[in-house]
């Protein structure tokens, strides 16, 4: 399905790993500026599609189409290039680098040009960094150095170090996983503020949180799409409803 108002489109998505379906013929659709919560039990496939997606797993099948570009047939750094970001579970922040510094060597200077990498000399990067540095509350952490932050704000600080390169899509796997109250409300904060400039696919468990941040959610159950719409739809779906207390 063509349809120029998605950004993302992912059709008839499959992959097996020896035999077993992890994700079997998923279809779904993000739109610009939308935030997109996957919820499911343990086991669902969740994982595995943003996997399939920034091309850490090929699919068996399907197709998933980013800007018109089909992402099935592109390396991992070609799909990043694109305009995919991902950020895993676990916060890989360079705890020996300040703020700054973490910000300032994950934006994107160079890109290849015919094999020579080239740099763009950009009197804006310090204020790019700043400006994303106040954006993940990290504005008056700058000089500081990753290792004495928070587990939360180590989590922003690799948000910031996604968000300076720009991407159109933002995959995140359980962002608030570990924070402080306070740390999910800001998040929820942060999140609902970088939809503004694109689109965001987050991987949660925490349904009030969930409440917080999405637009529509997506439910997975045995790799397929069990329900989709808003928060207050799929919590009323029976489907829904009968999965979560079976388990
Ligand atoms: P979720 O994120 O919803 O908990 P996953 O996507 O991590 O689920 O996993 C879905 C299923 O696929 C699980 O049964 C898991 O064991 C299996 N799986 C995921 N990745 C692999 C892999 N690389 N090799 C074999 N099995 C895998």
């Amino acid at each position: 399905m063509e349809n120029p108002n998605f950004i993302l489109t992912v059709e008839d998505l499959s992959v097996s790993f020896d035999g077993f379906k992890a994700v079997d013929g998923l279809s779904f659709y993000i739109e610009p500026n939308e935030c997109r919560v996957i919820i499911g039990p343990n086991g669902a496939g969740k994982t595995t599609v943003l996997d399939l997606i920034c091309g850490r797993t090929r699919a068996t099948a399907g197709s998933i189409e980013f800007k018109g570009a089909e992402l099935t047939r592109m390396r991992e750094d070609q799909i990043v290039h694109a305009g995919v970001g991902r950020k895993f579970q676990t916060p890989s922040v360079y705890e020996d680098l300040t703020v700054f510094e973490n910000l300032e060597i994950s934006y994107p200077r160079g890109h290849t040009v015919f094999g020579a990498l080239t740099f763009r000399r950009d009197g804006d990067v310090d204020a790019r960094i700043r400006e994303v540095a106040e954006t993940i509350f990290l504005g008056d952490f700058l000089q500081e150095r990753a290792a004495i932050l928070s587990h939360g704000q180590k989590q922003w600080l690799e948000i910031g170090m996604l968000l300076i390169q720009d991407p159109q899509l933002m995959m995140l796997d359980e962002p608030v996983a570990g924070m402080s109250v306070a740390e999910r409300k800001k998040t929820a904060e942060l999140l609902n503020r970088i939809i503004r400039d694109r689109a965001v696919i987050v991987i949660e468990h925490d349904m009030g949180f969930v409440a917080d941040i999405a637009t529509r959610v997506t439910v997975m159950h045995q790799g397929k799409r069990l329900s989709e719409g808003s928060m207050a739809h799929v919590q009323a779906d029976p489907k829904v409803v009968e999965v979560y207390l079976g388990h």
